[in-house]
């Protein structure tokens, strides 16, 4: 109804308010003095009318800043000619802007006569800022993005897909447009990075505080690699854009302040570490020596300058110093690290062949546009060196306890040393009072038999004393077959006269299915004479002790028990430590001591109260293999 050439026929005052309050743009319509006929609500708002009346009224009356330009033409249209603008700026009386479209023509009584005009026009003033705000910033960030040869800017979405690739990034890494868009950001970075999870890494930092900001590789399509200096800033979505992230890379490979800083930084480095006791080896992603710090030096004996520029393998023996280079190779395809990061200890080979122990621990560092490790080498020959003085002062302490032991040993030593002696004694005594009384051949026979027995006990004396001197020397592990029951026997023979005055009965028993087994003799008799002996001082008078050997779970166990009143709850957990004892003349070592015997056997040693209230020591010892059984 309402076109170009106006209104065919205004067909009643409601029929037009209708009409006109179903069209979204303002319009008024005007008579031939410019007065107000009709307007639908939107005009009213679009120019801030509010409830003024102003059917009748003239539009100059309402708008008296309405410029000359204007009148004119409005004179045209009422002369019956049309006009339209798109675009088009409107000044508000309080100066605000407003741009409009408009569209302005004649409208006709039945006759054909101009009986006014029609304005028609569209408040575009949000859509154009939108536009306008939107075209600034492209145009902003293409001469942004483009500013500079070293600078590329591309954008991700959430989940570091590429959206917007222009041409700074192109010329940077040499994906195209279409080549990069929609692919992950991820591919920016080497196998090692992703592998580290570096990338998502970034974006969460990213994410979490705003903007990621560092140094770091990235790689170009043609897989080179270069150093860039990276931001990356979080885009928070709205209702119209979904959230993302800008990232921004300046190519900072050839920079000269990052290389004089880096220089500044490495002499700082330098005289850090030349004081420091670890030593420092810094290798490329090659392997090749960058740095040997003064430490190090000393450590292999090189100097600085003979060993730089070669390959850090030569400071390993076999088989490190064949498959280094194949290590950092692998790190470098996976990304999977070896040893950095850990600390380990490895072998290190000194320039004059001689092996020495080291811990190892690394460290990744880039700089000066390269990848580069950081290895801390601490010297663990002083330390293994105490660690073996260590166990040696051990082993005395040991020797120094069974010394001691002696002096409780010696009383009942003396004791069963005394009856071979005294019956040898007699036997000698007898036998030369029967041959100097003179006598026949049946008083020879008696001399011959006492004689006999004399030498007998002569020779349980002899076994008893060696016994004694093998219990105090010192030990090394001096592995012969053992039969356990023998070992047992032997253990409680040592204890029977101390036993015997006690009333302290022992009880053996050794399974039929008892193996040999491959021990240090004397130091497992020790360690059964100390249980049997802590166990008659338990008892104190009248009582059992009953040893037990048989195999369990592939291995000999020994059971040492005893009807005394066991080991109080309270005690239990500190039984083993060295210089706890309840006796008043006891060292309190003679469990510890037990226990590095039998650990030192590869076994286990423990204790299991009985309900009854008596102890039980148990021990382990490794049955031997079939190979050792040959062998030996
Ligand atoms: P010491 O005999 O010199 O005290 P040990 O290390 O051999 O050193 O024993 C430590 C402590 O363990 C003893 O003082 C005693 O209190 C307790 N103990 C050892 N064996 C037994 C046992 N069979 N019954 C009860 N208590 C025991």
């Amino acid at each position: 109804m309402i076109n170009r050439e106006g209104i065919a026929s205004p067909a009643g005052d409601d029929l037009i308010g209708l009409l006109l309050d179903r069209v979204s743009a303002a319009v008024a319509l005007f008579d031939r003095d410019m007065c107000y006929v009709a307007c639908n609500d939107r005009w009213i708002a679009d120019y801030k009318l509010g409830d003024t009346d102003i059917i009748g009224r003239s539009h100059y009356e309402l708008f008296p800043q309405i410029k000359n330009e204007w009148r004119e033409l409005h004179k045209r249209a009422l002369a019956g000619e049309s006009f339209a603008k798109d675009v088009d700026k409107y000044i508000h009386s309080n100066g605000t802007v407003s741009w409009i479209r408009w569209d302005l023509a004649p409208w006709h009584d039945a006759d054909g006569g101009v009986k006014g005009v029609i304005l028609l026009t569209e408040d575009l003033t949000d859509q154009i800022e939108e536009d306008l705000r939107s075209r600034i910033l492209t145009e902003e960030m293409s001469l942004f993005i483009d500013i500079a040869e070293d600078m590329a800017l591309c954008m991700l979405d959430d989940d570091g897909r590429i959206t917007m690739w222009k041409s700074g990034a192109e010329r940077m890494f040499g994906w195209t447009e279409a080549e990069a868009v929609g692919q992950s950001f991820e591919c920016m970075f080497d196998a090692a990075d992703r592998g580290r999870g570096l990338p998502l890494r970034q974006l969460k930092v990213a994410r979490d505080i705003g903007s990621f900001r560092d140094r770091c590789w990235r790689i170009r399509k043609d897989g080179s690699r270069f150093l860039g200096e990276i931001t990356i800033s979080y885009i928070e979505g709205d209702k119209l854009l979904p959230s993302g992230f800008g990232h921004v890379v300046r190519d900072v490979t050839g920079e000269d302040l990052h290389a004089r800083s880096l220089e500044a930084s490495t002499v700082l480095l330098r005289s850090i570490l030349d004081t420091v006791p670890d030593a420092m080896i810094v290798i490329d992603d090659r392997g090749i020596i960058l740095s040997f710090s003064t430490t190090a030096e000393d450590l292999f004996g090189y100097k600085r300058e003979e060993i730089i520029g070669q390959n850090v393998s030569v400071l390993m023996p076999s088989p490190d110093r064949e498959l280094h280079d194949e290590y950092l190779a692998r790190y470098h395809e996976t990304g999977k690290p070896h040893v950095i990061g850990g600390r380990r200890r490895v072998l290190g080979l000194r320039k004059d062949g001689t092996v020495f122990p080291h811990t190892l621990r690394v460290g990744e560092a880039t700089g000066g546009g390269q990848r580069m490790y950081a290895g801390f080498l601490h010297d663990l020959t002083e330390t293994e060196a105490a660690e073996a003085r260590l166990q040696e002062l051990e082993r005395e302490l040991t020797h120094i306890a069974r010394i001691s032991e002696m002096g409780t040993l010696a009383t009942a030593m003396a004791h069963e040393l005394n009856q071979p002696l005294m019956a040898i004694g007699n036997m000698v005594q007898a036998s030369s009072e029967l041959i100097r009384g003179g006598g026949d051949q049946e008083v020879l026979n008696l001399v011959a038999g006492a004689l006999e027995d004399a030498g007998h006990e002569a020779m349980r004396a002899g076994a008893i004393v060696k016994r004694l001197r093998s219990f105090v020397s010192r030990g090394e592990l001096d592995r012969t077959i053992e039969d356990p029951g023998g070992l047992v026997r032997d253990a409680c023979e040592l204890v029977a006269a101390d036993a015997k005055l006690r009333n302290i009965q022992i009880m053996i028993a050794i399974a039929e299915e008892a193996e040999a087994i491959l021990v240090d003799r004397v130091q497992v008799q020790q360690v059964l004479l100390n249980l049997v002996r802590n166990a008659t001082q338990a008892i104190v008078k009248d009582g059992t002790i009953a040893i037990d050997v048989r195999p369990d779970a592939g291995r000999m166990l020994f059971k040492v028990a005893d009807s005394g009143p066991g080991v109080p709850a309270e005690r239990i957990s500190r039984l083993f430590e060295p210089f706890s004892t309840t006796k008043p003349e006891g060292m309190g070592m003679g469990l510890s001591i037990c226990q590095t015997i039998v650990e030192a056997h590869g076994g286990k040693l423990w204790y299991e109260g009985d309900p009854d209230g008596g102890a039980a020591f148990l021990f382990t010892m490794p049955k031997l293999k079939e190979d050792e059984a040959d062998a030996n």
